[in-house]
């Protein structure tokens, strides 16, 4: 397999740095790249994460499944990238410092654009559009914290393309107990997605973990996040045994309600719980003064809906969501429903 200026022969894993665009000062912005070429034919899956560079519960499980994967036991080809932006990463930012873009944002790229559009142009066509499926994956970052798969919605939910009914079963047999669609555009970007999608590759993003628990909470999601990638395999045929779940069911919401933060910043205190069915315009939260406790402004709920584990804790900050609700699209019997998918 080729990837870019790197490769790998049957049967053999390799490290290397994709190469990518340089800074106007010639800073460069390379992109560690694991390959896992199979012994035996099958499809590829990308497994990526740090595109945002805070939200690193994926890097940790990628490199855990990095060191224990067998190309000689596998089917296909495995591309683990775990940590993309290394800019962000370094700094401790989401985007990329020198011009300000969120990379998740700018695919397919463009070859003469700013920095975050080139090393989305090269990214894109070399690794993302080979693959066959992709996890991209979240968390909350600093400040907030989460716990779900997502995917974007169907376009005709009463006639899913191949694309997308591969993306339904891969998202729930990735083995949270949690998964919900969003409408097109509301994380990666319409043009992001339309693009993934065009180029024929099921996509689908794990939001685990985040805010300030890496420790109190973090163990249990970088668990998940590397079994996830297990089962991904699994149910691509890619290597052999049963999915491993805690549970037996997923629910799948439609994630209608995406509240994101008022206008005045503070602490937001959040006053619903995670799994409570909430009505519309109740209040689900309110901004307070962090000095003097006053109640700034209240954030209401727009529909009636559950919330789904995600939560902004404080302060609020740029475009972050504050809040996730969903209704029950329906619930998935893990052991009796048929996930695996073929290419
Ligand atoms: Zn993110």
């Amino acid at each position: 397999m080729r990837v870019g200026n790197l490769s790998a022969q049957p049967g053999e894993h390799t490290f290397g740095y994709l190469t990518g665009p340089r800074s106007r000062s010639g800073i460069t912005v390379d992109v560690p790249v694991h390959l896992f070429a199979g012994s035996e034919p099958g499809p590829t899956l990308l497994i990526e994460a740090a595109v945002h560079g805070t939200e690193l519960y994926g890097t940790t499980a990628i490199l855990d499944v990095v060191q224990k994967l067998d190309p000689h036991s596998l089917r296909g080809n495995v591309i683990a990238v775990p940590v993309l932006n290394r800019v962000g990463f370094d700094l401790q930012e989401r985007g990329l410092k020198m011009d300000g873009k969120d990379i998740l944002k700018q695919f397919p790229g463009r070859p003469n654009g700013t920095l975050s559009e080139q090393l989305a142009h090269i990214y894109f066509h070399e690794v993302v559009a080979q693959s066959n499926v992709m996890i991209d994956f979240h968390a909350g970052g600093r400040t907030a914290y989460e716990r779900y798969v997502c995917f974007t919605a169907d376009r005709d939910p009463a006639n899913p393309n191949p694309i997308e009914v591969k993306r339904h079963k891969l998202s729930v047999a990735f083995g949270l107990d949690a998964a919900g669609y969003f409408p097109r555009g509301i994380f990666a970007g319409g043009e992001t997605e339309d693009a993934i999608e065009a180029a024929g590759v099921v996509h689908f993003t794990p939001e685990l973990g985040g805010g300030t628990g890496w420790y109190a909470n973090g163990m249990e999601n970088i668990r998940d996040a590397e079994r996830g990638i297990w089962n991904t395999l699994k149910a691509m045929q890619m290597i052999d045994g049963a999915l491993e779940t805690d549970g037996d069911h997923c629910t799948i919401y439609n994630a209608c309600v995406v509240l994101w933060k008022p206008a005045h910043d503070g602490l937001f205190v959040r006053k619903k719980e995670f799994g409570e069915f909430v009505e519309k315009d109740e209040i689900y939260g309110t901004i307070q003064d962090p000095y003097t406790g006053q109640e700034l402004a209240h954030l209401y709920n727009t529909a009636d809906a559950i919330v789904i584990p995600s939560g902004q804790n404080w302060p609020t900050v740029g475009s972050t969501s504050v809040g996730i609700l969903g209704v029950v699209d329906r619930v998935v019997n893990l052991r009796e429903t048929d996930l695996t998918v073929t290419f």
